[in-house]
């Protein structure tokens, strides 16, 4: 039975009463991330261009998408994924809770192999699946950065969340590093098991670096935090491992 956001989080905060944390300073449940993530989509598929499913970017990031899940093969699963291209020239990507995920065409333009995409695909499916943006949305609502989101997420009414614009709270949210190694280690793991080259990963963080010499820094630097020993953490992992890896596949759209 699926209860509605209002339901959940009247629940919620009935059961925080006497907890000692207030509800709004507790973690989103998993209701509660699918329902607001779903919201987020759909505000995002009303005002950007979303791309039909025709386009064979939409395709590519879909079979990719679906080639990544297949190796976790969870039938408990909660998650409701989808894949879609934004028509817009930012280097970015993200997923938001719950799991729909969005790529634009700015940062798909610059990838040279699929592999690259599967290892910006598989970290941003291991926060959904790690449930990252809860976990952040906890912290810092503690710390009282959060009220108005909190405000938002907790007293819900549907002209309240579309007045505030729902996108841009859940967005604004910044993952910390130790989330971005475990996204970067389980999205490796993924991409391995999937039969792609984790060279992908190296050749896209440092296609981003690049780019973030001189003028503004890619957006996706921006909501994922990077240094500058990521890329030689992963080329690590890939020595240490000891693994021949496929060659990598040409983009082929
Ligand atoms: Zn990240």
């Amino acid at each position: 039975m699926r209860q509605s956001v209002a339901t959940m989080i009247a629940a919620t905060a009935v059961l925080g009463v006497s907890a000692s944390a207030p509800a709004q300073f507790s973690r989103p449940s998993r209701q509660q991330q699918i329902q607001l993530g779903k919201q987020a989509a759909q505000e995002i598929r009303q005002k950007e261009r979303v791309l039909p499913s025709s386009d064979p970017r939409v395709q590519t990031l879909r079979r990719v998408g679906r080639r990544l899940l297949s190796t976790v093969n969870d039938r408990n699963d909660p998650w409701e994924y989808s894949f879609d291209v934004i028509d817009s020239p930012q280097l970015n990507a993200f997923a938001l809770p719950g799991g729909p995920t969005f790529f634009y065409t700015g940062l798909l333009n610059k990838m040279r192999s699929e592999d690259e995409l599967a290892a910006v695909l598989g970290h941003e499916l291991a926060h959904v699946r790690r449930e990252h943006w809860a976990y952040q949305y906890r912290d810092q609502s503690q710390r009282n950065a959060l009220l108005t989101l909190g405000a938002i997420i907790f007293r819900p009414s549907r002209t309240v969340l579309q007045g505030a614009g729902l996108l841009s709270t859940l967005t604004d949210l910044k993952y910390s590093r130790k989330h971005e190694t475990e996204s970067d280690d389980q999205g490796y793991d993924m991409m391995v098991r999937a039969g792609y080259n984790p060279q992908g990963m190296v050749d896209v963080f440092t296609m981003l670096a690049q780019n973030a010499r001189g003028g503004r820094p890619p957006e996706f630097l921006s909501s994922h935090p990077a240094d500058a020993n990521r890329i030689r953490r992963i080329q690590e992992k890939m020595r240490r491992s000891g693994q021949r890896f496929p060659s990598l596949r040409p983009m082929n759209y």
